[in-house]
């Protein structure tokens, strides 16, 4: 094998996560190419996305790290359904005893039973990008880390736009559909965001850094996701955590303005 190769190659147990305390009580994780959190409140833990199909291991290694153990979890919460972000919540379920919970909207795809919510209805949408080296980094990095066999949720608990969520952290929910026909993005009472990929600071397919939404290739309705992005400028929060990239801290306006900057941008090109 030469040296290109190998490096291509990634066992799931190679992949680093880097933990990092991001806001009072909770913590980002990346996860190789996505990031999932946790939120701590005396002692009990909201866990947000996680992350890959076979990222249960590390999941559970976080929870070490910050001195909890999975017994801890009381709610697992996900932005949408898309295998790096639902991946290993129906093993953290069955690990913690804690519900996994989505928008109404996602509770379908979530649960494996949405039409055309597989992860290999994203293929036909990735492939003409495959040139970029960012693009094929992410289908082989996915592609080793389960993505393309996702295990769907077999219980789900819905919530509902505008819940104010009785779990760790009590995140009111926005409701920021595109990337998927129900994603939800998390707002925590000190200004913190989670916006899963309504927002994100790097675009998986391309790479490009700073706020944007990800590339129309893997959106359900781009149209809708440039929409949503009005929901999110209306939020008073300084931090946005998102799905994928860095955490941004110059408030919610500005990287709204710079998402809308860079799709006008790419549209454009
Ligand atoms: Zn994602």
């Amino acid at each position: 094998m030469d040296e290109s190769a190998r490096v291509q190659v990634e066992r799931p147990t190679a992949v680093p996560v880097k933990m990092q305390a991001v806001a009072p009580g909770v913590h980002r994780y990346r996860d190789g190419l996505v990031n999932w959190y946790t939120i701590e409140d005396e002692g009990a833990i909201s866990l947000v996305d996680t992350g890959w199909p076979r990222s249960w291991d590390r999941i559970e290694g976080g929870l070490r790290e910050i001195g909890r153990r999975p017994s801890d979890v009381t709610a697992i919460l996900l932005t949408h359904g898309h295998g790096d972000h639902l991946g290993a919540a129906e093993r953290a379920r069955q690990e913690t005893g804690a519900p996994v919970r989505c928008h109404r909207e996602e509770v379908a795809r979530v649960g494996g039973k949405r039409r055309g919510g597989s992860s290999l209805a994203l293929v036909p949408g990735l492939v003409p990008q495959l040139w970029r080296p960012a693009s094929l980094r992410f289908v082989l990095h996915a592609t080793a880390q389960g993505f393309l066999t996702p295990r769907w949720v077999k219980e789900v608990s819905p919530f509902e736009t505008g819940d104010e969520l009785d779990v760790p952290g009590r995140p009111r929910v926005l409701f920021t559909p595109g990337h998927t026909e129900g994603h939800a993005s998390f707002l925590l009472p000190g200004g913190v965001l989670l916006t899963g990929d309504a927002l994100v600071t790097v675009d998986p397919v391309t790479n490009r850094p700073g706020p944007c939404l990800p590339h129309d290739a893997v959106n359900v309705d781009s149209e809708r996701a440039r929409e949503s992005l009005s929901v999110l400028e209306e939020v008073e929060a300084q931090t946005l955590l998102p799905g994928h990239g860095e955490p941004w801290t110059q408030g919610l306006k500005k990287a709204v303005e710079r998402a809308r900057a860079s799709a006008s941008a790419s549209a454009s090109a």
